[in-house]
């Protein structure tokens, strides 16, 4: 059941919302006032982290060791500009920080570890000692 008095109060309520058309001006040019972080970043940019006042990058702030630890993205940036963003992820720091926890996520995407072989040839020759000794032993 619909209620015409519902329709009404709705219509009249979007059209006094329509009389303030101030704030919204992210698709000019921008050359004055201060730029705000924009939402819709965080989904473009999977890695981007937003507190309510600075930005930062998620991967590069848990991976210091592989990340430029004194870029801004890890110690938070008030520098919203989609350029600014855009160069951080084709950034060195940020790669290597990405491909870091990749790794980690995926561990059979590595390559194998050199270590392996020489460790099992390693193994191989105490346990030929050993076979040694036990034959002394016996
Ligand atoms: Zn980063």
């Amino acid at each position: 059941m619909l209620s015409g008095s519902n329709t009404h109060s709705i219509n009249s309520f979007s059209s006094k919302r329509k009389g303030s058309d101030e704030g919204d001006t992210s698709q000019s040019g921008g050359s004055s006032g201060k730029r705000n972080f924009v939402r819709s970043w965080t989904k473009d940019f999977p890695w981007l982290e937003y507190d309510g006042e600075k930005m930062r990058c998620k991967p590069c702030c848990s991976r210091t060791t592989k990340s430029d630890s004194s870029s801004v993205f890890v110690t938070g940036s008030t520098n919203f500009k989609i350029e600014s963003i855009r160069s951080h992820e084709k950034s060195n720091g940020h790669n290597r920080a990405v491909a870091a926890i990749k790794v980690e996520e995926n561990p059979h995407l590595a390559p194998l570890p050199r270590v392996l072989s020489t460790m099992s040839q390693d193994v191989a020759q105490k346990l030929e000692r050993l076979f040694d000794i036990a034959y002394f032993v016996a």
